[in-house]
């Protein structure tokens, strides 16, 4: 197969490829880094300082909305913290009822949709996606190892945690895209660990590999099974909200009242001065036996015994789940060949020793915990780039391949990259209320727009049985076999009525006219992005709009005159924010809108049920 390269910046398609280097990102939820492979050998690249590879994975909107990313970002936590996004890994491919619960977790504004809509996030007048937010990182750490390389680079590979679904790996797919960068692979953390310590190249019968992955705020254990190449997951498990700063906390109330600090830590510059005190007493006690530091008149103390006795519920906690793990893939821990540490708290020695009992094994700790998966994530990316021939690569779909949906979009139902052969479904519904016949158009590329992409063929999916819109379960099947023949099926669920196409994707396409369209989306991504965007927003009102509207209808007698007046004004005010183009203003609008009626809402639900009881009608 003839191998195709693109040149981003005199955006052409050279046919002879040069050895381009493809680079491997470490995503992380505290921390970001970037590796390539020099040789064969990876390394991460530092800054410019030429000391630390980690960047803060933190985004601050400065007030003439320039965007700060890393060290200087991070300031502005404490200084600024409405305009600084932190943890956004947390929100990628999430919807708002998906984070509901955790919302008092971030400083910055998560806009309440109430409904299964990705979240967004506000930052003075202009709404984000995760996706924009997680694209700034990757913005700076391509440019990070642009100048460290003197040349641009445009392929990678982003490193992922294992318990990410389908939506949370496009979403970062989608960041990579936005950033200017071709996402050759989604690998998943552990698996990135493993080939950075070589465990893929051992011949022997493969093993059996435990990953304990403790970072800033998060924590997962997994375990991986390695045979011929392939990895695969048997289990995960974990905690998404425990990790060093869990460690820190520990501290800061034993300090706090040891030291009676309870009317200090009412001024937050002590607050967060005591916080990076307890974070380095935590890091001085993983090499020696005590601590010792002032702070303002304070004395602060701390022994590495009691900093053990403070931390060791958080830790047997961390091997409860390692215990949970081994169970789901029913193994023993005698079965596990390797214990692997990531993430920069795993450098606490009473850690390692609690792994070594529970495993009856040495853990692997030969390379920086913080950057081994990056260091995995180059590996991948120079097994990619054709370098390293002893690993196998499974045959893959060179192009996306899904249906259009409302508004003209693409919706991506086999990513490209999948492996073949494929079998993905998903379930749609109707927009019309009695709606009996659905189109179903399939396309391929990587645009978010349809008439941007290859259109593949289209059927109809006729008497579906009259239901109101959005009540229908229509299942859309997409088939990939090994020769490379799709087929798409469409089935109403209840009905079971059903229909089918069959068609090869690579049909009259040449790889030239392929790397030609990867080539323009990426060209095109920052505006496909605005433009998806702007559509979904619309999408989303529009749906606001007639709910609001029959919520009106039902519930007029409940309400007052004036009530009902500024309702429909807020509706008409979305309205005619649907008719421009400006996204934040349509978001803006619909927030003031789900504002407004969300307590005319719970009202008109308490006065339905006391009516209902009134007439005994439960
Ligand atoms: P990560 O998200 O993997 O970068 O992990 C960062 C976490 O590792 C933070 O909570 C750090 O305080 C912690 N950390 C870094 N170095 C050490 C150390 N020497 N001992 C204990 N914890 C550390």
């Amino acid at each position: 197969m003839a191998k195709i390269g693109i040149n981003l910046s005199e955006g052409k398609v050279n046919k002879e490829e040069k050895k381009e280097i493809i680079i491997g990102i470490d995503l992380g939820t505290t921390n970001s880094l970037v590796a390539y492979s020099k040789d064969g050998n990876p390394i991460t690249v530092k800054g410019k300082d030429g000391k630390n590879s980690l960047i803060p994975s933190v985004i601050h909107f400065k007030s003439d909305k320039t965007v700060l990313v890393g060290d200087e970002a991070k300031e502005k936590l404490i200084t600024d913290p409405e305009n600084t996004i932190y943890s956004v890994k947390r929100l990628m491919g999430k919807s708002f009822n998906d984070v509901d619960n955790q919302k008092d977790y971030f400083g910055y504004r998560i806009i309440d949709t109430d409904d299964d809509s990705l979240v967004k996030i506000r930052v003075e007048d202009k709404f984000y996606s995760p996706i924009e937010l997680s694209a700034q990182i990757l913005k700076t750490l391509k440019k990070r190892i642009e100048e460290n390389l003197e040349n641009s680079v445009s392929k990678a590979v982003i490193t992922v945690p294992a318990y990410f679904n389908d939506a949370q790996r496009q979403a970062t797919k989608d960041a990579g895209k936005l950033a200017g960068l071709d996402v050759l692979r989604i690998v998943n953390e552990p698996t990135a660990a493993a080939l950075a310590y070589g465990l893929s190249l051992d011949q022997n019968d493969g093993q059996t590999v435990a990953v304990y992955d403790l970072g800033g705020g998060t924590f997962d254990v997994s375990v991986l099974r390695i045979e011929n190449g392939i990895f695969e997951v048997l289990s995960t498990n974990g905690n998404t909200f425990l990790g060093g700063d869990d460690l820190d906390r520990v501290i800061i109330d034993h300090w706090s009242s040891l030291y009676k600090l309870e009317d200090q830590l009412a001024d937050a510059n002590f607050k967060q001065a005591l916080r990076l005190k307890a974070e380095l007493a935590k890091k001085t006690l993983s090499k020696q036996e005590t601590f010792k530091d002032t702070l303002n008149n304070f004395t602060l103390e701390l022994s590495k015994d009691t900093f053990e006795v403070l931390i060791n519920p958080l830790i047997e906690e961390t091997l409860n789940c390692c215990n949970a793990a081994l169970k789901d893939a029913k193994l023993s821990t005698a079965e596990i060949d390797h214990v692997l540490l990531v993430g920069g708290s795993t450098r606490v020695p009473l850690i390692k020793e609690k792994l070594q009992s529970l495993f009856g094994k040495v853990p692997n700790d030969t390379l920086d915990p913080d950057e081994v998966v990056a260091l995995g994530a180059a590996i991948q990316a120079d097994i990619l780039a054709g370098n390293n021939r002893e690993m196998l690569l499974l045959d893959i779909t060179p192009l996306s391949l899904g249906i259009e949906t409302v508004g003209g979009l693409m919706d991506v139902i086999l990513p490209r990259n999948s492996k073949i052969p494929s079998s993905v479904g998903r379930n749609y519904t109707t927009s019309i209320d009695g709606q009996k016949n659905l189109k179903v158009a399939v396309y391929q590329g990587e645009r978010d727009l349809v008439k941007d992409n290859r259109k593949l063929g289209e059927f109809i999916l006729t008497d579906i049985p009259p239901m109101p819109a959005g009540i229908p379960k229509i299942e859309i099947q997409f088939l990939l076999d090994a020769d490379g023949i799709l087929k798409v099926k469409a089935k109403e669920l209840r009905s079971e009525q059903e229909t089918e196409i069959r068609i090869k994707p690579s049909y009259g396409i040449s790889e030239e006219e392929m790397a030609l369209m990867l080539l323009d989306s990426m060209k095109n991504a920052e505006a496909d992005m605005a433009q998806r965007v702007l559509l979904e927003a619309r999408n989303e009102a529009n749906s606001v709009i007639l709910a609001s509207a029959k919520f009106i209808e039902q519930n007029a007698a409940i309400f007052s005159e004036v009530e009902v007046k500024d309702l429909k004004s807020y509706i008409q005010k979305l309205k005619e924010a649907v008719e421009g183009t400006d996204k934040d203003l349509i978001n803006k609008a619909m927030d003031e809108l789900n504002t407004f009626s969300r307590p005319l809402a719970e009202r008109a639900m308490d006065h339905n049920i006391s009516e209902a009881m009134k007439g005994k009608k439960l």
